[in-house]
């Protein structure tokens, strides 16, 4: 068992280091502030390769495996999650993409994903289709050479600049998993409205969106899985990839985590009360310790779900667990830090009060926290020969 980054993954993390601390750091207040999307970083990250990170070599990216995307990911979220999402989110449907799509449309879209130049989102929720994703309602039917879609998602990032939408849609009728595919549904195709949803409360330079699909015709090409009647392969397909991006957005909340700590480690060696610095006192010690303990935690949870992914040994139980440590860890531990800075700290002068914010939304999206337990649960007794 090897828990060391290979040679290369440490140079790929220290560049990302150096990158997140003298390019994206100070502008992070600014998109936050703003609700702006930061541009430039995504320029630069496409400039770099840092877009193509997972993406094979075949259609112009690294290649580089999850592990190493994440380290990279990591580092950002370290100064601002919303930049570090960007990379993330390459990792969602260009993946899909890039597993499960026709050798045309992979050859088609990879490359431009690579470069900066398409942004493709996921447009699976629905306004009655959360957490059971597969009550969705919105149909793809058939109609000679095309797919007639009509539905309505909600929550859908960066709805609003992504140039197509993957949609999970009802190919044939049927209830539960049966005959749900996805479907590449581009921005401009007449019937597609796009509806930014507004008060957001953190990583608020991404915006979320209700989509709304009226008689939009697709050409059959764009057809990434097909659902068929009877049939839940197209739906299950996907899920694989889900594996890697929840353990994923782990990893954001542990980026985000180290950089709160970092902050208030730095605060406590410098801040006196009662003739004593704030790193002297024993109880603030220990909340450092118990909060040390936790980011180690969900290192080690993260790093080994991501390195099975790459190692084609996926283990969606270890996901789901990795996925609840570090996303509730991260919401604790930045509360805790923010508390170390007394009042300061609930000001948005600081980065703490935004990165509070941010981590919010994690153990939400990918998969809650309860159904990602439903999903151990499942695990647990499945393994000892229970139905569920
Ligand atoms: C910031 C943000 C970005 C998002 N981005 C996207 C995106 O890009 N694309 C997309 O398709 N979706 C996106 N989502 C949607 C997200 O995936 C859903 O919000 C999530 O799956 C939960 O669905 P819901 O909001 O309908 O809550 P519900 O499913 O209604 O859940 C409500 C509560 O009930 C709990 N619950 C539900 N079922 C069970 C159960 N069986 N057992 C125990 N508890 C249960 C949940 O954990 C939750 O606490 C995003 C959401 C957010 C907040």
């Amino acid at each position: 068992m090897n828990f060391e980054p290979t040679d290369e993954q440490a140079k790929l993390r220290d560049a990302a280091r150096r990158l997140a601390q003298e390019r994206f750091k100070d502008k992070a207040a600014r998109w936050d502030r703003n609700e702006e999307f930061p541009e430039e970083n995504k320029h630069l990250l496409a400039e770099l390769g840092y877009l193509g990170l997972s993406i094979d070599r075949e259609h112009g990216g690294s290649g580089a495996g999850l592990v190493s995307t994440y380290l990279v990911v990591e580092e950002i979220a370290k100064v601002d999650m919303l930049t570090a999402m960007i990379v993330h989110d390459q990792n969602v449907s260009p993946r899909i993409i890039a597993n499960h799509a026709p050798a045309a449309l992979r050859a088609r879209l990879l490359p431009k994903v690579v470069r900066g130049e398409l942004e493709i989102s996921i447009a699976w929720t629905e306004p009655q289709a959360g957490s059971d994703g597969t009550a969705i309602r919105t149909t793809a039917t058939r109609d000679g050479d095309h797919y007639i879609v009509n539905g309505q998602k909600i929550f859908t990032t960066f709805g609003d600049r992504a140039d197509m939408h993957l949609v999970y849609a009802r190919f044939a009728p049927g209830t539960g998993a049966r005959g749900i595919g996805t479907i590449l549904v581009e921005r401009d195709r007449p019937g597609v409205t796009v509806h930014r949803l507004e008060n957001k409360m953190g990583v608020r330079g991404a915006s979320e969106c209700e989509l709304f699909f009226d008689q939009v015709r697709v050409p059959a090409s764009n057809v990434v899985t097909l659902g068929e009647a009877g049939h839940s392969r197209a739906f299950v397909q996907p899920l694989n990839i889900y594996n890697g991006t929840r353990v994923g957005m782990g990893v954001m909340a542990l980026g985000v985590a180290e950089g709160a700590f970092d902050l208030a480690r730095d605060y406590m060696m410098v801040r006196e009360q009662f003739g004593q610095k704030l790193c002297e006192m024993q109880g603030l010690r220990w909340m450092m310790a118990d909060m040390l303990i936790e980011i180690e935690a969900a290192r080690c949870l993260c790093y080994k779900a991501l390195a099975l992914v790459d190692a084609g040994r996926p283990d969606p139980c270890l996901s789901s667990i990795a996925k609840v440590q570090a996303t509730e860890m991260a919401q604790k531990v930045t509360l805790q830090c923010q508390q170390m800075f007394g009042g300061y700290g609930y000001f948005g002068a600081l980065p703490l009060e935004r990165m509070v914010r941010d981590v919010r939304m994690l153990t939400i999206t990918g998969g809650t926290t309860q159904t990602q337990k439903n999903t151990i649960a499942s695990h647990i007794f499945r393994a000892q020969g229970a139905a569920s």
